[in-house]
């Protein structure tokens, strides 16, 4: 329904500056909801945490030309602080909050349909949303969105009642005293529910029964009101509050109440219930087990019977009763688990529903049965008392594995009899998962945390995403490597790791960490940021920079990262500034030129470094290293041999210059595959630590794979083209997939025209046309597929070099190009 302005503004008795004709369809509170900007009216509302007035440019810019604002907003106007605006419609109120409040309640007045207002501690948006499932064949409904239950959230949802709408369902809900008769005034219920009135915040008594009559207040014009007669603490609030409606009190106990309850009878995976309204007997069957959804489902039964719900369609109706899905989300997890996602709040009884949900799910699929559960806060028992219950549930409901997170919940594991694991926190938990510590498989997990643990980003990382592109990184894969290039050293020899660039794309953090653990002697890193990142996660193992920067010198002291040093300058440099710190003996790490003529000190300049470092003790020589030019091919053996020449012999007069061992070390990957007789102390193990053998371009143990997903297929005609510039000709009708992967991602666009492919199902799907920024298309004619199958761009089945011979490049610069937007993935056999 639309109202022009004037009617608004006469409506919340507003002074209206401007005079912009507008009709009113919309009306928005939070920025972020904002579609159609010309019918919209925003409130620019001022709570505890924020004004709405910093809004109004934003919204002006977008198209939005009516505001409600406050005098105080409205001066701010006025003086120009919000901006310049022409052509629009303030309307200036006392209380904007109140304005929203009073246009709701007078387009409430204009209905006569009947309204169901439902308030309680718990259940209200099940009902609302049960009421919904079991009333909407015949009618058309109008209900709060999601639970808007609040003071801005009522007026918003009563503002949708339109002419077509035969029944509204609202709920109310307050958090102070006071609030509900706003609530009362714009809902005007003329069917009162009451789902229940929770203890569960520990109030004493009195407060409870004022929190009770302040809930009734809701029902003061209701025709009809539904509770748990059974609940002696509500019926007597019922009778103390000497509401005049009339009341379907139902109840399990007595034959006397307007709905008797006659019989409940729970079986394995449903409740069958039997019940007498008006001198009739009859039963449905509730899809649930537990008692807050049998609850639930008895104040829904009243609310049918009272709007003459026929009982052979409610008996229909309630055995398809859905779980709630804002609840219970169910989601496809990675490595064949299913999980469920609650989140809800987190006390017993919605446990025990979850639990349920869990429990009937898994019944068709032999999945594992996992519970990953947070601390329960705010349910007023003590953790021991807690957890006993918890773990009682658990077992009663076949949970074969808890995995616990929080303090409190931990310190109960003793209670759970079965698989289990604890963590501190949900960062703790994440790790153990991305570290192949905590394996999750073939298992249907209920997810359930409350909210401060932040458990979207557990259920994220759990989730099977279908439209990504990831690194998948093997790290077992890399510890098979390690140990291969390990088995052809000296038992002596150690072993830098070259984890720059991101360890070769891989990601340095989680490469680094699994190096660490299997005590490699060094990591080195390009920069001295790189270097600080990994000291900040937590990684202790000696880090070598290979490129330090003047500037960087201050944060290489704090972290402990010792620098690379191949000219007088940056020795200079490093040595005045180790001065003033203070710093004395930081190791350092000589690097000498002997052929590659790209950074380090020439042969010649042996005898002028040795002085400089002998009139100092801010800096000490820690190892001194040369790099090959071309230990991959035997072409430049005669090169090589001179280099290792050049440096054997200069490297051993800075040696014999100084009484502490300098450790010595030219090797890299293929140095140590080609010319074992050139280990010295160390070597530098870079590519072939992620698979890529450096001599002849094969595969190790695959570490890496890029891999993406089929967005869409499509049938082109022969005739046609794909992609930018018409580049993709086809030769025949084809099919057309398009996949979440451009250049952008680092898959470059010299493999698009058909220069190279990717697979599909094991099979070979040429790329078609240019590639994109963020797509790319390939022909999938021959290949039996279907949106969502998992394509591999390169690793485990097609080698990367295949790639990297295309583009006439190295396998290095294909797997550091992968942009940082792709997800890295770690698994470990
Ligand atoms: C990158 C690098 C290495 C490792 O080389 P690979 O060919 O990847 O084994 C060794 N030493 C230095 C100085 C490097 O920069």
């Amino acid at each position: 329904m639309s109202y022009t302005i004037e009617t608004i503004a006469e409506r919340i008795g507003a002074r209206r500056v401007g005079d912009t004709p507008a009709t009113i369809d919309w009306l928005l509170t939070d920025s972020r909801s904002l579609s159609f900007p010309e019918e919209t009216l925003f409130f620019a509302l001022t709570t505890k945490r924020n004004d709405g007035a910093r809004y109004i440019p934003d919204l002006y810019s977008r198209g939005v030309r009516n505001f409600v604002v406050s005098k105080e907003t409205y001066k701010k106007v006025e003086s120009g602080e919000l901006g310049q605006f022409s052509t629009l419609n303030f309307l200036v109120v006392s209380n904007p909050l109140k304005a929203l409040q009073k246009l709701a309640e007078q387009h409430r007045e204009q209905f006569q349909i009947p309204v169901i207002g439902i308030t309680g501690s718990n259940g209200k948006t099940i009902v609302k949303e049960w009421l919904h499932q079991l009333l909407s064949p015949e009618r058309v409904i109008v209900r709060s969105p999601r639970s808007y239950n609040s003071q801005i959230g009522v007026p918003l949802s009563v503002w949708q009642m339109n002419e077509q709408s035969e029944l509204a369902i609202f709920e109310a809900g307050i958090s102070e005293m006071g609030e509900m008769r706003a609530l009362q005034n714009i809902i005007k219920p003329t069917i009162g529910i009451l789902t229940n009135i929770g203890g569960a915040h520990q109030e004493n008594f009195f407060s409870l029964q004022e929190k009770c009559m302040e809930k009734l207040t809701l029902f003061k014009n209701c025709d009809v009101i539904i509770y748990n007669g059974d609940d002696e603490f509500i019926s007597n609030c019922v009778a103390k509050s000497m509401l005049s409606a009339r009341e379907i009190a139902w109840s399990r106990k007595d034959m006397e109440r307007p709905l008797f309850i006659s019989k409940v009878e729970k079986k394995e995976d449903c409740t069958v219930i039997s019940y007498r309204y008006l001198d009739m007997d009859n039963t449905f069957m509730l899809p649930f087990i537990d008692d807050a959804s049998i609850e639930n489902s008895l104040n829904c039964l009243a609310a049918c019977l009272y709007l003459m719900l026929p009982a052979g369609k409610i008996t229909e109706r309630m055995t398809t009763l859905e779980p709630v899905a804002m609840r219970l989300e169910v989601k496809e997890g990675k490595n064949g688990c299913l999980l469920i996602n609650d989140s809800y709040n987190s006390d017993l009884a919605s446990l025990d529903i979850a639990l349920d949900f869990l429990y009937r799910r898994s019944q068709s699929n032999g999945l594992k049965r996992t519970l990953i559960l947070s601390d329960m806060l705010e349910t007023g028992q003590n953790a021991p008392t807690l957890y006993r219950k918890v773990s009682q549930l658990a077992s009663s409901r076949g949970i074969e594995r808890i995995i616990g997170v929080g303090g409190e919940i931990s310190s109960c594991a003793a209670r759970f009899d079965m698989e289990k694991a604890f963590y501190p926190n949900t960062e703790a938990l994440l790790h153990a998962i991305s570290r192949g510590e905590l394996r999750l498989e073939n298992e249907i997990i209920l997810i359930k945390g409350a909210r401060q643990f932040g458990f979207d980003a557990l259920t994220e990382e759990l989730e099977k995403k279908v439209h990504e592109t990831i690194l998948e990184v093997n790290l077992g894969a890399m510890i098979a490597n390690l140990n291969y290039y390990r088995s052809q050293l000296r038992p002596e020899t150690k072993m830098v790791c070259m984890v720059k660039a991101s360890a070769y794309g891989a990601g340095s953090y989680e490469i680094a960490k699994t190096l660490q653990e299997h005590h490699v002697d060094y990591l080195a890193v390009a920069v001295a940021d790189e270097g600080s990142e990994l000291r900040k996660t937590g990684i202790t193992a000696s880090i070598i920079i290979m490129n330090p920067e003047m500037t960087a010198f201050k944060t290489m002291f704090d972290y402990k990262l010792e620098p690379e040093v191949y000219s007088f300058h940056l020795l200079d440099a490093l040595i005045k500034e180790a001065e003033k710190e203070g710093i004395t003996n930081f190791p350092i790490h000589i690097k000498l030129d002997t052929g590659m003529h790209r950074l380090g000190f020439a042969a010649g300049d042996m005898p002028r470094l040795i002085e400089r470092l002998k009139g100092q003790d801010a800096v000490i020589a820690r190892s001194v290293f040369s790099h090959f030019v071309g230990s991959d091919a035997s072409q430049f053996d005669a090169f090589t041999r001179e280099q290792i020449d050049t440096f054997e012999v200069a490297s051993m007069q800075l040696q014999e210059a100084f009484p502490h061992k300098i450790l010595r070390h030219i090797c890299n990957s293929a140095g140590i595959e080609r010319f074992p007789g050139a280990q010295f102390d160390m070597v530098r193990l870079g590519i072939g630590l992620y698979g890529v053998s450096p001599i002849d371009n094969s595969i190790k143990n695959n570490v890496s794979t890029l891999k993406t997903t089929i967005l869409q297929i499509r049938e082109v005609p022969g005739e046609d083209t794909v992609g930018y510039s018409r580049k993709g000709h086809l030769t025949r009708d084809s099919r057309i997939a398009a996949l979440p992967i451009g250049y952008a991602d680092g898959l470059n666009r010299h493999l698009g025209n058909g220069h190279a492919y990717c697979l599909v199902n094991g099979q070979r799907a040429p790329y078609v046309g240019n590639i994109c920024m963020d797509v790319c298309m390939i022909d999938v004619t021959d290949i039996d597929c279907k949106e969502g199958d998992t394509v591999e761009i390169f690793g485990d089945h097609l080698p990367i070099t295949v790639l990297s011979d295309i583009l006439e490049t190295i396998p290095y610069e294909v797997l550091t190009s992968i942009s940082t937007r792709v997800k890295r993935v770690y698994y470990q056999d």
